[in-house]
Order: C-alpha cells, then sequence, then structure tokens
C-alpha cells in the first residue's frame, strides 16, 4: 500500500526506521526487533541505504523481506550516491519487480573524509533530481527528507525552504524530518513550510537518546541542537547508560504527546535497530494516536 494512502485516513502514522545488518546474524537480531516492533502495529517501516554495493543490495532484499515475510509496508530509502541514472533505474525496477511501492529518494552524503558531495558523471547532484527522474518513469508513492533546523550544508533556512519546495514540486508524496530534540523547531519550521506553499504531510523524526558520547557526536553532525535543559540530564547521569535511556525515552515520550496534541500528521522512530525505548514510548502514547491529524 501507498504510504500516501495511509496519510489520507486521518490518523497520525508511526513508522520504525531500520538499517541493513552487517552480518548475517545481525539480520536475525533484526528481524526480533521487527517482530518485538510489529504488536504495536506500525503503518509502514523504512530502510536505509549505504555505501557501497552490497549493503544497497541489503535495503532491497530487506524491504522486501519485511513486506513479505512480516506483512509491514516498508519503504527504501534511496541515495544518489555513487551511481548513474542507469545504476538507479536498476534499483528501481528491482524494487517495483518485487512489489515495493513506496520509495524515500535522498542526495546523500559526501563520502568520509569529502567534505562536498561530488555527482558522478551521468548521476544526480540533488535528491530533487532524483525525484524528478522517478515521479514520470514509476507508481511509487515517494518521500522526501526535510530539516527543521536546516541542512547542515545549506548558506541559511531560507535557502534550504526553497530547496526543498524545488523538491516537493518534483513529485515529492510526503516529508519525514531529520531528528530534533525541541519540538519548537518542528512547529517553526511546520509553519514555514506552510507560509512558502508545502502543503505535503509532515512526519517528525524522532530518536530516543540513548548515550551521551554518541548523541552529541550525531547531532553536531546532522545539525541538530540538544537544548541546555536536555543536556543537562543526560549529562548528569553520563555513566549510567541505562539511566541515559530512561532520560532519553522520557524525554521522547513528552515530545511525541506534544506532537500529537498539536496535529502531527505521523511519528518516524529512528530505532537503531532497537526496540526497548520505542516500546516504552508507545506505551505512553497509544492512547494519543486515535486522534485525527491536522495537516
Ligand atoms: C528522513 C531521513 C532519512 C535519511 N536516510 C538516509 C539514508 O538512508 N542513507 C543516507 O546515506 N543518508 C540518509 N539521510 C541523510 C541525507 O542523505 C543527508 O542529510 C544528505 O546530506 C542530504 O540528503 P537530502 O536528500 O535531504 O538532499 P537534498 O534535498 O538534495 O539537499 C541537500 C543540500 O543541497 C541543497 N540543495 C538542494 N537542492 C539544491 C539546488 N537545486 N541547488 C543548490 N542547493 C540545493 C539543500 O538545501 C541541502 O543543503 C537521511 C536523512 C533524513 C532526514
Amino acid at each position: 500500500m501507498k504510504i500516501s494512502d495511509i496519510l489520507r485516513s486521518g490518523k497520525p502514522t508511526v513508522s520504525f526506521e531500520f538499517f541493513p545488518p552487517k552480518t548475517d546474524e545481525g539480520f536475525d537480531d533484526l528481524f526480533h526487533t521487527i517482530k518485538a516492533l510489529q504488536p504495536l502495529g506500525p503503518d509502514y517501516v523504512s530502510v536505509t541505504y549505504g555505501a557501497g554495493g552490497s549493503t544497497r543490495r541489503k535495503t532491497v532484499d530487506l524491504v522486501k523481506r519485511i513486506k513479505a515475510e512480516i506483512g509491514i509496508e516498508s519503504m527504501a530509502h534511496l541515495t544518489c550516491v555513487g551511481s548513474t541514472q542507469d545504476e538507479i533505474a536498476e534499483i528501481l525496477e528491482d524494487l517495483q519487480a518485487g512489489g515495493m511501492e513506496n520509495v524515500l529518494p535522498l542526495r546523500g552524503d559526501p563520502p568520509h573524509g569529502a567534505s562536498e558531495f561530488q555527482a558522478v558523471e551521468g548521476g544526480f547532484g540533488y535528491a530533487s533530481e532524483l525525484v524528478a527522474f522517478i515521479r514520470p518513469r514509476y507508481q511509487f508513492c515517494l518521500a522526501g527528507a526535510c530539516y527543521p533546523e536546516k541542512h547542515p550544508e545549506a548558506v541559511d533556512a531560507d535557502r534550504d525552504l526553497d530547496n526543498l519546495k524545488r523538491k516537493v514540486d518534483a513529485g515529492v508524496d510526503f516529508l519525514i524530518t531529520q531528528l530534533f530534540f525541541d519540538n519548537a523547531d518542528f512547529y517553526r519550521f511546520r509553519d514555514r513550510c506552510a507560509a512558502a506553499g508545502i502543503d505535503l504531510p509532515i512526519i517528525a523524526g524522532i530518536m530516543p537518546i540513548r548515550n551521551v558520547k554518541q548523541i552529541k557526536r550525531f547531532s553536531q553532525m546532522i545539525g541538530a541542537s540538544l537544548p541546555a535543559g536536555l543536556l543537562h540530564k543526560i549529562e548528569a547521569v553520563e555513566d549510567d547508560e541505562e539511566a541515559v535511556a530512561q532520560v532519553g525515552t522520557a524525554h521522547a515520550a513528552r515530545q511525541c504527546e506534544d506532537l500529537l496534541a498539536n496535529g502531527v500528521a505521523g511519528l518516524h522512530f529512528y530505532t537503531l535497530n532497537r526496540s526497548t525505548a520505542t516500546r516504552a514510548i508507545y506505551q505512553e502514547i497509544r492512547h494519543l494516536l486515535q486522534a485525527p491529524a491536522a495537516r
């Protein structure tokens, strides 16, 4: 089923993001995680797309298996990194032949060590170009990535929004945000999208914090700010992973409650292939998930 059709039902969606494990054991673990999350009734799950041929193959295989074997709607991420148009088309054909209906086209990040993204010859330079390639050729429902605190490479928020509008106009059906920890950033961004004529469901990306060093490094890399109060709380228990996870889970649960109360179109959990925090948050918000979302 297309995620755009699920979103049309009016209820806020719940979705989980996974990455393809490196090993066979990792695959088994991931299927355990997905099965542990299945009773929560996610509307769909998504699988990230990495650099390198074998990881890419795994994304395609994984989305097909999740849909066929577990019966959850799934979406493949797909980046422009290192691929020509023909190579991208091959992956899309494969997804289509496997009955997949949802794709998240992305530009991707520059490879390690490179400061700038470089399109390969015959490839795509921006996600909007990839969207424009897919839209007239395939029937997929297409998602787009967006950044409440602006994409780290963007000169400023206005130009980032112009570029997002370009991607939306190329044929995106809904948006998923980068993770953020302060809902005020999300609401401001949603208002700015509306003012710019971006009239699509915007799904909020949520990541429960588990490790202080990891989240500091990661949030700096992606340009997401950690509110001082939250930072203070996790730093106070920095050496106790369990306590950090409790603070992180509680913060994410409060974020979700507030987002649902303010008509968010959906919640997308960056699970890092784990289920504990997501299940705990779900228990706290499940009673709020029936109300129609304001788009
Ligand atoms: C929900 C989500 C899922 C993700 N999944 C993955 C994944 O699976 N694999 C992975 O490798 N990465 C993933 N990423 C990270 C993503 O690849 C990076 O953030 C990447 O740097 C930007 O990708 P994009 O698709 O948003 O790029 P774009 O939309 O192309 O934007 C990239 C930058 O270029 C600018 N820009 C866009 N169009 C133009 C233009 N025409 N002219 C000038 N500037 C322009 C934008 O303002 C922005 O600064 C994900 C991010 C999110 C939010």
